[in-house]
């Protein structure tokens, strides 16, 4: 029997890292992720850019990066809506742009044709000036830390990095899934981790480290009670539930909707209650980095949980 590899990969989880790669993606340099914004006397829109710093860190870790270019639009902005949700729909003829997916991916050594995909969304809201911190460079950062963690674990199955777009139109993800279904890749686990540690104001003011585990079939569901028990296992100390969604929903529900039901969404709170939620406030100054690193150290037990036990 050898020895649990989990507690230790835990442990290198860097808040600081977390911190100075949110910083970049959601401040300085970059205040935005979209396509159709570009920094004055830059050449590369802020979500090209933002594509190339993280293929850098992914780089670094030693994962070759692949890109899988996407047709999309910005959304419109819908003044007369609440502020969360003004997204609108494009005009048939507003500019269209290749977004990309990204993919750093982690070859198994015993079971490489099993796939656990661990995805993020990359872009900020493009039809508002949100950095989007929470909504999501929380999860890119957190996703590419896994990365980083995991590049020197020997893993059993194969871990795909997946980076999409969910702000623009479509989402990125679909395309990511239908291509995996049509390839018949067999996809075994989902972890979409989207606004990790983002909750109400109460929860803010009482300092709780929450994460709920979403899923939508049964499938997902065994993955959401292994985010719970990982959770008490490990003490890591989250405040973590489960919830089942309706209907399969965000970048995670592309994958349900693709014929890859054991899927999970990490996210702070459900309904997602942030205060900043979709808005200019949506800062990385109002991160709870702490309930950040907590809910990455538990994605990341979840991950190689199921890289050792299928
Ligand atoms: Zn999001």
């Amino acid at each position: 029997m050898t020895k649990d590899p989990i507690p230790g990969l835990m442990a290198r989880i860097r808040q600081r890292r977390l911190r100075e790669q949110l910083f970049h993606l959601a401040k300085d340099p970059l205040p935005y992720r979209k396509l159709n914004y570009t920094i004055p006397g830059h050449e590369k829109n802020t979500l090209y850019e933002a594509d190339d710093f993280i293929a850098a860190q992914l780089e670094a870790s030693g994962y070759p990066v692949e890109r899988e270019g996407v047709q999309v639009q910005a959304f419109r902005c819908d003044t007369s809506k609440p502020k969360a949700s003004q997204f609108a729909p494009p005009a048939e003829d507003d500019p269209w742009y290749t977004a990309y997916n990204l993919y750093a991916k982690k070859t198994g050594t015993t079971q490489p044709d099993e796939i656990v995909v661990v995805m993020a969304h990359k872009d900020s809201q493009s039809w508002v000036d949100s950095p989007g911190a929470y909504d999501n460079a929380v999860g890119t950062v957190g996703s590419m830390e896994i990365a980083r963690v995991l590049s020197e674990y020997a893993a059993r199955r194969s871990i795909w990095f997946l980076y999409c777009n969910e702000e623009h139109t479509p989402w990125t993800s679909v395309t990511a899934a239908e291509k995996a279904r049509a390839r018949g890749d067999k996809i075994i686990a989902v972890f979409n981790l989207d606004s990790m540690g983002g909750k109400s104001q109460a929860d803010i003011d009482a300092g709780r480290k929450t994460n709920v585990a979403l899923y939508t079939e049964p499938e997902g569901k065994r993955l959401a009670e292994l985010m719970c028990q990982v959770n008490e296992e490990y003490d890591i100390g989250l405040i973590q539930s489960t919830a089942r969604r309706k209907q399969p929903g965000d970048d995670d529900g592309s994958f349900v909707k693709a014929g890859f039901p054991a899927a999970v969404m990490n996210v702070g709170s459900y309904p997602y209650a942030d205060p900043n939620y979709h808005r200019e406030t949506d800062v990385p100054e109002a991160v709870d980095l702490e309930n950040l690193q907590m809910a990455v150290q538990a994605s990341l037990a979840a991950i190689v949980r199921v890289d050792q036990e299928g």
